[in-house]
């Protein structure tokens, strides 16, 4: 495996050898996946970005062999998530943290406040206004506007009128603003990736170490939140700025990561 660091192009990344060795080393550990991107290449017909057998086999050996129960951590809505990931094993949490589910428990859901709610549906009517309802997803803490699969001078031309009613938004308290792989998100942000992986950490036994793989935006809070004291990989080529520590090419290093993850894991634990 080639020794590299983030700044390396990603198509030539992996892992380096002293990455391996915390995961070696620690005394438990924690992996935590976001889905699109990640674990799955984009599509534009969104439920067809699915896992094939060999990603789903892998990702329940790495479940049945873990200490804690891995966890993937995606802006889809949980219902989605259950759909694509259902026999898994894994622990699902979805927009962003609003609502999580491990299997053989009830889900639980959070909610945002009120004030939030109306500037999220405020913001919603303000797309149906542009026309352009059908490239919005409306879930129950976020706005998604969707472009992917439009030419890239349309795709541009509506993320900037998007951009320009929604980045106001996201500078007021309880909203937050992206611009995403494929498109614009607006969301409640008492809740985001980063308070999902610390409150997960400070849930783990001590002297575990918490990886987390992401590959958008939205995943750097993330990247923030575990810092020097997790492992943080950026999966893509866009070699945008990150807070993580390392970078892999795309979702077939991530499933090569998963394979030798796994290898290490001792056989018969027991998912928690
Ligand atoms: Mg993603």
């Amino acid at each position: 495996m080639a020794f590299t660091h983030p700044e390396v192009p990603p198509s030539r990344s992996a892992l380096p050898a002293s990455a391996w060795a915390r995961i070696c080393a620690a005394r438990t550990r924690l992996l935590i996946l976001d889905y699109d991107g990640t674990l799955v290449p984009f599509r534009a017909d969104r439920m067809s970005a699915r896992a094939g057998e060999p990603l789903l086999s892998r990702l329940r050996e790495v479940t049945e062999r873990s200490t804690l129960r891995p966890v993937v951590l995606s802006g889809r809505p949980l219902a989605e998530l259950r759909q694509l990931l259902g026999g898994s094993g894994l622990r699902l949490v979805g927009l962003h943290g609003w609502e999580e589910w491990t299997p053989g428990q009830e889900v639980v859901e959070h909610a945002p406040g009120a004030a939030v709610r109306e500037r999220l549906e405020a913001a919603a009517r303000a797309v149906a206004a542009l026309g352009w309802q059908e490239r919005l997803e409306v879930k129950r803490c976020a706005l998604a506007f969707h472009t992917r699969g439009l030419p890239p001078a349309a795709a541009r031309d509506r993320e900037q009128r998007v951009g320009a009613l929604w980045e106001p938004l996201g500078r007021d308290r309880g909203l937050r603003f992206d611009r995403t792989h494929g498109g614009l998100e607006l969301r409640a942000s008492e809740r985001d990736k980063g308070t999902v992986v610390t409150g997960l950490q400070a849930g783990a036994p001590e002297g575990t170490l918490v990886a987390f793989v992401g590959d958008d935006a939205t995943d750097e809070a993330a990247f923030a939140a575990l810092g020097d004291q997790g492992l943080s990989i950026r999966v893509g080529a866009d070699l945008l700025p990150t807070a993580a520590q390392y970078r892999l090419a795309g979702p077939d290093q991530v499933e090569a990561f998963l394979a030798r993850w796994t290898s290490l894991l001792p056989a018969r634990e027991t998912a928690s």
